[in-house]
């Protein structure tokens, strides 16, 4: 009997679970209205520098990422004019957990429990719209650290935890890593080869039909890098020349097979 009712309860809940995400992906992936995207910022060491800059935020820096969805959009002939909305929230004092570099399956699931754990609680202010998409920016002193941390979008939890840099010539490419993660929400993959950090040809490439296809104008978002040859790619340093490929378009529902 007892052994019943446990195994029923364990039901529910995975049928709570597996609705919510299935509520989740619906309501992000159906563009007809902007996306509520919050920006928490976050200052990852003691640095003034980083507390400057953390403090000095505004709406305004984050305005490329808006019109990078916009212009983008308008390519697919979405209905929607702004797919997305992206919104600066107060920083935050606590820091999101982080994933060990080494985390292996289980490591992996448990740190996006407890990342989506963190959000629930840091993410909303009195007379605050509360986000659809949360993200979580953790800004570096670049003169204590070379390479940030990887950065991860959650589609499960539509969380993210983003590493930049607080360097106002580094705000362009922390827009970009930005706008990836975002993509990553709402269901696009990864399109660079992991052992090499280069994009794959043909979905990772901003243009494939490109003649000659090397070196490459556009970068794809997903790929975050700009193809120079099959070998070299570089990242850019704003979403100026970034696109959103027809693979990820497929992806995030922006077209149809
Ligand atoms: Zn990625």
């Amino acid at each position: 009997m007892w052994k019943n009712v446990r195994i029923g309860v364990l039901l529910l809940v995975l049928a709570l679970v597996a609705g919510q995400q299935w509520l989740d992906r619906v309501a992000t992936q159906s563009w007809h209205h902007p996306l509520w995207v919050g920006i928490f910022p976050v200052s990852a060491d003691d640095s003034a520098k980083t507390r400057d800059y953390v403090e000095g935020l505004t709406q305004k820096d984050f305005a490329d990422i808006e019109a990078f969805f916009t212009r983008e959009a308008r390519r697919y002939d979405l209905a929607v004019t702004q797919p997305v909305h992206v919104e600066l929230y107060p920083a935050g004092r606590a820091l999101p957990p982080q994933l060990p570099a080494d985390a292996g399956f289980l490591g992996r699931a448990w740190w996006s429990l407890k990342l989506r754990f963190f959000a629930a609680r840091h993410t909303s202010f009195p007379g605050r719209a509360p986000a659809t998409v949360r993200l979580f920016v953790l800004f570096h002193d670049p003169a204590d650290i070379e390479r940030v941390p990887d950065s991860h979008g959650l589609q499960k939890g539509l969380v993210g935890l983003v590493h930049a840099f607080a360097d106002p010539a580094l705000a362009g490419s922390n827009n970009l890593v930005i706008a990836h993660e975002l993509l990553h929400t709402v269901g696009a993959s990864d399109k660079y080869d992991p052992a090499t950090g280069n994009p794959l040809d043909p979905i990772g490439l901003g243009d494939p039909g490109q003649r000659p296809l090397y070196p490459q104008q556009d970068t794809e978002i997903m790929a975050g890098r700009r193809a120079l040859s099959p070998a070299e790619s570089e990242m850019p340093r704003s979403l100026r020349h970034v696109v959103v490929g027809p693979a990820t378009a497929l992806e995030i529902r922006w077209s149809r097979p």
